[in-house]
């Protein structure tokens, strides 16, 4: 959407200060549910998601098992309360959406074929939400899954980019995503760089295109890095007691 609204100052900062290619600030916390197998608790700028995984376990009712591989089902729910207005309760066509596209991005990275007739499920539940829910929920997803056990070829990671004021820009937020001209989720596996998830809002020129996918890819690697923080701040401290 165009508008006069200026994102970009003459000083080349973003309406929150960040630089051209900086991302919002995060943190990932892992393991705070205390019954899902795996659970990841994330926070991106105004973003506040629980990601909660449940199985490997018997695929129910029994006509959706694959019988040589899992069934990953990832649900994206946005709570009424995680934007400005009221949103109305319950799937609607953008959570179908996004669930869609997580579970496709995930179901690459697991090694499904370890379990046949089984389900892995994931829910992402969204708190707070102020743009690059996706991105987010799909980064806490993919640690939930880690702190479950679950073998996974990669541990995936997602990051987008986009175009405010003309320029590339890295991790829209809010006012960003709503005024500006362009927006590039996209995910990775980030130790072969494959691409998992690829969507855009908005126009792009070839060339643009091309610089924000770059973008976002240098942005998901900085977030991976978070994500193994993440993990072995739980995991070292777990191996310490047991010694
Ligand atoms: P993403 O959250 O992955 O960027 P969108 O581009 O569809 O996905 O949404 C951008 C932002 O718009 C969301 O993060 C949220 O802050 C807001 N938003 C999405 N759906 C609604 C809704 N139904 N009501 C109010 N705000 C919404």
């Amino acid at each position: 959407m165009k508008s006069d609204i200026k994102l970009i100052d003459k000083e080349g900062k973003r309406l929150d200060g960040r630089k051209r290619d900086e991302l919002r600030p995060i943190k990932i916390e892992v393991g705070p549910l205390y019954r899902a197998d795996g659970s990841c608790y994330i926070e991106w700028g105004g973003n506040k998601i629980l990601a909660a995984v449940y199985g490997p376990r018997e695929a129910l009712p029994r006509h959706i098992q694959h019988p040589l591989r899992a069934v990953v089902n990832a649900r994206y729910n946005m709570a009424s309360f995680s934007v400005e207005d009221r949103k109305r309760p319950g799937p609607d066509r953008r959570s179908t959406e996004i669930s869609k596209v997580i579970s496709e991005a995930l179901e690459y990275v697991i090694l499904t074929e370890q379990f046949p007739r089984a389900m892995i499920d994931i829910n992402i539940e969204v708190l707070d939400a102020e743009a690059g829910t996706r991105c987010a929920g799909l980064t806490a997803a993919a640690v939930a899954l880690a702190d479950a056990g679950i073998p996974m070829r990669d541990i995936p990671v997602a990051c987008a980019a986009g175009k405010i004021d003309g320029q590339v820009v890295l991790d829209l937020g809010k006012e960003e995503d709503n005024f500006g001209e362009a927006d590039l989720p996209v995910a990775i596996a980030p130790r072969t760089d494959e691409i998992i998830l690829l969507q855009m809002d908005g126009h792009l020129t070839v060339k643009e295109f091309d610089e924000a996918i770059e973008l976002a890819i240098k942005g998901a690697h900085v977030v991976s890095e978070l994500q193994k923080k993440a993990l072995l701040a739980k995991y070292a401290v777990a191996k310490e007691v047991k010694q």
